[in-house]
């Protein structure tokens, strides 16, 4: 009997990571299985629905540099595919003039040279009508930021990849791995063997780990996708040329609250909460916390006088939090032939194609592209929920 395995590599999750890492490996002549365990497409992970920002304006510059070339990236993808995924329209960043969370963000587009527009309380009305700038809010937009296709995107990470002969297995439910120089990922509709594994699991991420012995301190919450009512239709259209927009904080809110320019539904703007409440992958639609709706009613009557203050359409999806809301992008401290990426902390999916890029490097061994001490699991040591 033969011993060499089926595949090089084994993915799995086949949401916007993991399809962008098979994507990789693929491009890198590696035969590889990507293992999902729902029918394709879904809406139970994180992945799903129309529309993300991608953005470069960050507290942090490694985000920001690893940006740089991820625009690049996804236009590369838009010209192999011959589809459209991203739309500029331009990110509004608000918060109180002298906080750091504003000033941070600030600082970073200007040492990076991002081409931004610092509006003031004088001319902000002029550039952005129909939003109220609170007293002593500063405003900063980040002109290279837009809109990406979410559902378009990852559809068109899974078709490149097989038409370049990568294998997608959906309804394959991973329930338990056996690590060694072979990996054996055994599934709800088969046994299959690899060099190497990449897992990339979203919410699922601490159950696929319990089996192979890692505890990482993961959260998993639900969000509330919230759309509102635009009073006059098309006041805050993409069409019209209305940005994406990032409030850093506010009276009703310490955490960020965003929005999108009414889009996918016409005449309803997407305008949510960046916090939910603690919630079981299996069980998400149990968690009926409506608190942040609350929050972002307030936020709404308050400065968008232009939407009804009532969610017309409130959808579901979830955040896999790290504690300190950056991205797991390592080895697995004792096989260093299985890699993770996880908690990606509710701003993963304008990276899937950088961070496809480092998890192929990773489990192929190669120096990373870029510096992942942020994304390493050693800084978790000494948490209480860690192992390591
Ligand atoms: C409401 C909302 C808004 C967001 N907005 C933005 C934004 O504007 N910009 C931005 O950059 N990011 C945004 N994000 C974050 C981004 O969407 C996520 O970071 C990203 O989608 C995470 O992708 P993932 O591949 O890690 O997880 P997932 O998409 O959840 O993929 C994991 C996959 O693994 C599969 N899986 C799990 N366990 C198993 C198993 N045992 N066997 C087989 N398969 C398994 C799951 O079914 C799933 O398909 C947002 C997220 C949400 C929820």
């Amino acid at each position: 009997m033969s011993t060499e395995p089926d595949y090089d590599v084994i993915v799995i999750g086949a949401g916007v990571q993991g399809s962008f890492t098979a994507y990789q490996l693929v491009q890198r002549n590696q035969r590889t299985l990507l293992l999902e365990q729902f029918v394709l497409p879904h809406t139970r992970g994180s992945s799903h629905g129309q529309t993300r920002i991608i953005r470069k304006a960050y507290p942090q510059d490694f985000y920001t540099h690893m940006m740089d070339e991820c625009y690049e990236l996804w236009a590369q993808l838009e010209r192999e595919a011959g589809v459209r995924l991203y739309r500029q329209t331009g990110l509004l960043v608000m918060g109180p003039e002298d906080s750091q969370s504003f000033q941070n963000i600030k600082n970073t587009l200007e040492k990076n040279q991002v081409p931004m527009v610092v509006l003031t309380p004088d001319n902000f009305s002029r550039h952005i009508p129909n939003v109220r700038l609170a007293d002593g809010d500063g405003a900063v937009v980040d002109v290279t930021a837009g809109v990406l296709y979410a559902d378009r995107a990852l559809k068109t990470a899974q078709d490149q990849f097989r038409k370049m002969g990568g294998v997608i297995r959906d309804q394959a439910r991973v329930t338990d791995i056996q690590p060694g120089p072979v990996v054996t990922v055994t599934t709800s509709a088969g046994v299959y063997r690899a060099k190497s594994l990449v897992i990339t699991a979203g919410p699922w991420t601490g159950r696929v780990l319990d089996h192979v012995n890692l505890q990482l301190p993961l959260e998993v919450v639900k969000i509330n996708v919230c759309y509102w009512k635009e009073k006059c239709p098309g006041t805050y259209a993409v069409t019209k040329r209305f940005p994406c927009f990032l409030v850093t904080e506010c009276e009703e809110s310490k955490d960020d609250i965003y929005g999108l320019p009414s889009n996918e539904y016409p005449g309803l703007m997407k305008i949510c909460y960046h916090m939910g409440s603690t919630t079981d992958p299996e069980q998400r639609d149990k968690q009926t916390d409506r608190s942040d709706i609350h929050i972002l009613q307030r936020y709404v009557a308050r400065c968008l006088p232009g939407l009804d203050p009532e969610p017309a359409v409130v959808e579901s999806c979830m955040y896999t939090l790290t504690p300190d809301h950056h991205f797991v992008l390592d080895y697995h401290p004792e096989h260093r032939n299985i890699v993770i990426g996880a908690g990606f902390s509710g701003h993963g999916f304008k990276f899937g194609p950088i961070v496809g890029k480092l998890l192929c490097e990773l489990s192929l061994g190669e120096v990373p592209s870029y510096d992942l001490s942020p994304f390493r699991i050693r800084r978790f040591q000494g948490m209480s929920q860690s192992s390591l």
